[in-house]
């Protein structure tokens, strides 16, 4: 898992590299997908097919903008100045699944934006902090709840983290917003997908008439930060950190 989370990291550096005003959604995909090829990796996206989503999916990364969050299906739309886009890549290699995401302004950055997507990476890293053996799952949950809080935004329970190995979703489910000390007693060898996602101003969501993109209720814009962790002996593992955010 840390071979495909080290791919995954490098993908999304290059997503934010290339991620600029002018460029079209589809070359975004059309550059991973080379990546991917390239690396004789597997895409987790392409074909899943989920209950909610319009399936199966036909990319190989979620591109997600402005008040789109989760599960944004790359089309030909030009990124301009000021948006917000939410880049969420999970691979297969060797027959294990890392999965990240993460959110960038592209061009001039409103200080808002900014302040949204600060709170989603410091909820994340509050989660991975406590991601050790011993600790609750509803620690993490509450680790993520008190950041969002802290900065006054509402969170959503409807999309959360989840165990990965084998497969991108398995048990459990990973809510960002519980009680500590409840829930699944943490163990070395579980891994987790840690995800906190934030809407401004609403905690509800709409999907688009493609079944899969995912917006705030209100139209408020979004950000989404995502680690793949593992549990161990010493503590928090990150598989997928890049090695600049
Ligand atoms: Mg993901
Ligand atoms: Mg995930």
């Amino acid at each position: 898992m840390h071979v495909a989370g080290r791919f995954v990291a490098e993908a999304l550096t290059e997503v934010g590299r290339l991620a600029d005003v002018g460029v079209n959604l589809l070359d975004l995909e059309h550059h991973v997908r080379a990546m991917i090829k390239q690396r004789g990796a597997e895409s987790c996206y392409w074909d899943y097919e989920p209950s909610f989503g319009r399936g199966p999916f036909r990319n190989v990364i979620c591109l997600s903008v402005n008040d789109a969050v989760l599960h944004g299906l790359p089309h030909d739309y030009t990124l301009r100045d000021g948006d917000v886009l939410s880049a969420d890549l999970a691979v297969s290699i060797d027959g294990w699944v890392a999965d990240s995401a993460r959110t960038v302004v592209v061009g001039t950055a409103a200080e808002e934006d900014l302040r949204l997507i600060r709170a989603t990476e410091e909820a994340l890293e509050a989660a991975i902090a406590v991601a050790r053996p011993g600790n609750r799952l509803g620690d993490i949950s509450a680790a993520i709840w008190a950041v969002a809080d802290s900065y006054g935004y509402p969170v959503n329970t409807e999309f959360g983290g989840h165990g990965l190995g084998r497969t991108m979703h398995e048990e459990p489910h990973v809510s960002n917003k519980g009680r500590p000390g409840r829930g699944l007693t943490l163990r070395p060898g579980l891994t987790l997908a840690l995800e906190p996602w934030l809407a401004r101003t609403t905690d509800r969501i709409v999907y688009d008439k493609d079944g899969w993109t995912i917006r705030s209720a209100d139209g408020s814009r979004t950000a989404h930060s995502e680690h793949t962790v593992a549990i161990t002996h010493d503590g928090p593992l990150v598989l997928t950190r890049r090695a600049e955010n």
